[in-house]
Formats: C-alpha cells, sequence, structure tokens
C-alpha cells in the first residue's frame, strides 16, 4: 500500500555543539544551527572548510566527536544513516549504469516494499517531476550531465525522504547548464516542500537557491542569514570579502551623530555608517560598502547631501558587460571600486588618470571589526 502523505513531512534538523576532529585538525568546529522543516538551506564556505564533513554527520556516515544532531528533536547518535529518512545526492550522480532511468528511480521506491501501481505511479511523477519522463528508457551513459544529475535527484525524491543532503550537486557541470538547472533545483523544492540541506562553495548559487545560509570558514560558523542578510549587512570580514566584493576602508570612530557613526578614514572627506549597538569615540573599525552602491561623479560633481564622499584617481576600467567596474586611487588611502550599471552610454567621465568622485549613501556602510583587534 501507499504510505499515507503525513510520512513525508519535511524535518527540522537541529545541530547542537557539533565538532569533528581528524587526528590534529578539528573540521567542524562547534557548530549550534537549526534547520526549518521544508527549509531550502545552503551551507556555504570555502574549499577545506568542512562542510561535506557536516552533510556526512547529519547523514550518519561520519559520527560527532562532540555535540548532538537531532532530526525533528530526535537525537541521532547510533542510528544508521538507512534509518534516518535521509537520502544524498552526490557531485558524481552516482547512478547504476546499467539501469534505465526508471528503473534507477524505481530502485528506492521498491526498497520500501512499494509495488505495482503504486510504484509506476511514484516513479512517473518524478520523471515528470524533473522533465525526464520522454527519457524513461534510456541508460544513463546516454543522457548529458545536467540529465542525469536530474535523474539522480529525482531517484533521492521518489524514496520520499523527509530530508534531502545536496553535496555540490551542480559542481561537475558548465557554467550554462548550471544556471538552467539551479533554476531546476529551485522549482523542485519549492513544489515538494521537502527539507534541503545544501552545501557549495558557490556564493552565488546559495543567494539564488535558498531561503537561508550558514557561511562556514575553517570549521566555523562565520554567519547563518537570509541571502539579504549574509550580502547586504556581513557579520564579518570573511563574509565581506568572501560573498561578492567588499571595499574595506580602516577608519576610526571620530563622534556618534544621532543614530549615525562619524569615522575619519584617510583620504577619505565623508565617511559615515548607520549606529548599530556600541561604538567608542577613537575605536577603529573596518568600514564596508559595496561596489554596486558606489557612484561615481565627476569632480565638480554634487552627490546628494550627508553622502559619504572622497576624491580619486581612476586606476583601471573594466567593462564587463552588465556593467563597468572603476577602480579608483585614494590619495593617502587605499582603492575603493565602484561597479557602475551600463545602462547609460558610457562618456569618458572616468578613463584612467582621470580624478573622479565616489559617494554612496551612509545607510549602505556596514562596519565590521578591524583587522589589529
Ligand atoms: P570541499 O568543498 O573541498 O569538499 P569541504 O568544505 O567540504 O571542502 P571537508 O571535505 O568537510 O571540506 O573537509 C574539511 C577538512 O577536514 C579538510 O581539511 C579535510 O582535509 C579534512 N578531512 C575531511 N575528511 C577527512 C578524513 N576522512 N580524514 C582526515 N581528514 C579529513
Amino acid at each position: 500500500e501507499e504510505p499515507t502523505p503525513d510520512t513525508f513531512a519535511p524535518v527540522e534538523v537541529g545541530l547542537h555543539g557539533v565538532t569533528k576532529r581528524f587526528s590534529d585538525q578539528t573540521a567542524v568546529d562547534d557548530i549550534t544551527l537549526r534547520v526549518h522543516e521544508g527549509e531550502f538551506f545552503s551551507v556555504l564556505g570555502p574549499s577545506g572548510c568542512g562542510k561535506t564533513t557536516l552533510l556526512r554527520m547529519v547523514a550518519g556516515f561520519e559520527h560527532p566527536d562532540a555535540g548532538r544532531i537531532e532530526l525533528d528533536g530526535v537525537d541521532m547518535v547510533g542510528v544508521p544513516p538507512y534509518r534516518r529518512d535521509v537520502n544524498t545526492v552526490f557531485q558524481s550522480y552516482a547512478l547504476f549504469p546499467h539501469m534505465s532511468v526508471w528503473d534507477n528511480v524505481a530502485y528506492g521506491v521498491k526498497r520500501k516494499g512499494v509495488k505495482g501501481d503504486a510504484l509506476k505511479k511514484t516513479v512517473g511523477e518524478h520523471l515528470e517531476l524533473v522533465r525526464l519522463s520522454p527519457f524513461a528508457k534510456r541508460r544513463p551513459a546516454q543522457l548529458s550531465g545536467g540529465q542525469q544529475q536530474r535523474v539522480a535527484i529525482a531517484r533521492a525524491l521518489a524514496a520520499g525522504p523527509r530530508l534531502l543532503l545536496l553535496d555540490e550537486p551542480l559542481g561537475a557541470l558548465d557554467a550554462v547548464l548550471r544556471k538552467e538547472l539551479r533554476m531546476e533545483l529551485m522549482r523542485i523544492q519549492r513544489e515538494v516542500g521537502t527539507t534541503f540541506l545544501y552545501v557549495t562553495h558557490d556564493q552565488e548559487e546559495a543567494l539564488v537557491l535558498s531561503h537561508r545560509i550558514a557561511v562556514m570558514n575553517a570549521g566555523k560558523l562565520e554567519q547563518v542569514g537570509y541571502p539579504e542578510d549574509v550580502y547586504e549587512r556581513p557579520a564579518t570580514r570573511f563574509v565581506a570579502g568572501f560573498i561578492g566584493t567588499s571595499n574595506i576602508l580602516d577608519a576610526k570612530v571620530s563622534g556618534v551623530d544621532g543614530h549615525r557613526v562619524e569615522l575619519d578614514a584617510p583620504g577619505v572627506t565623508r565617511l559615515r555608517a548607520p549606529l548599530h549597538g556600541e561604538v567608542r569615540h577613537g575605536q577603529r573599525v573596518a568600514a564596508t560598502v559595496r561596489p554596486e552602491k558606489v557612484h561615481l561623479y565627476d569632480q565638480a560633481g554634487e552627490p546628494p547631501s550627508g553622502w559619504c564622499v572622497l576624491n580619486g584617481t581612476v586606476r583601471d576600467v573594466v567593462y564587463t558587460g552588465v556593467s563597468t567596474q572603476y577602480v579608483v586611487h585614494i590619495p593617502g588611502g587605499g582603492e575603493l571600486v565602484a561597479f557602475v550599471q551600463n545602462t547609460r552610454r558610457i562618456d569618458d567621465a572616468g578613463a584612467p588618470g582621470q580624478p573622479v568622485r565616489l559617494a554612496w549613501d551612509p545607510d549602505f556602510t556596514v562596519l565590521l571589526e578591524s583587522a589589529d583587534d
């Protein structure tokens, strides 16, 4: 008989102080986080930061040295992988090469004892879900990489897991296919509602796909938040640098004016940021601003009053299609990058060697700990 729908109910994942060591190295270092039921949750970080190890512990292939993993509040210690209602999709697809697409998708469903019409229905629905119904009779070798990965996703979901783990599933695909398949993945997850725990080093992928993102570095959690949070309000220098491009200015707090912090930075005429939490007069901080928030004027240009302002000299101009990147040298200071949308004809205001004025709304300045602290 068919399983009742609520056996498929998406699960909540709780990690509490999870730590994993390999000889002298701590691969995962005291991670605490909660993945909500039905959430598309990504773990984002550079190669070697411990993401795969974290995923393998949730799957039950590795065991934490310390801490606790819970699925819907139930401690998973001692629960083997096949009893966790969890399935994994790997970068390598790991399809059965001698079986047809249909048999690959049917594999896990049969193992659950589903037969006859119920089996056909489940397999048919999942082939439909990944839009591969016309390819049911083919062998994996007769499919493109993107199609093979869709079979792997259908196979993993057909078995009815309450949590799907995905380890860089788009990693083996070329850039165009990656973009195509990530839209598919997003649609599939929203359609089935299963909790997805997704591991990637690709920040753009994480921003596009996820309800929430955990940023990891060297085994530790740097920030957990909505895509807009980690991008617009990075909590650490690492997050500011790893996700997108950030300008970082070393600065000192010179005063507080209402809800604004006033700052001094070499070569910068006016630097301000919104006041969040406590700051001390004279405190050294890093002030960051995203390049697309920075506007470019000629030196006679008048930015809106109250904006952050600096004068500099254009060093490099790089045309990238959607935008043009201006690298501006700040006399007595460092460099600042501005991305200017190519929505108007580019004139020669801002050729290398020319003086320019850069300005941005102080709401877009984010203060972080100074590197020296
Ligand atoms: P990548 O994206 O390159 O796969 P990752 O973020 O998934 O990286 P992990 O594979 O989790 O990182 O590895 C984290 C660290 O733990 C690495 O330094 C790795 O060398 C180490 N490590 C992982 N598995 C083992 C193991 N079985 N034995 C010893 N060290 C390991």
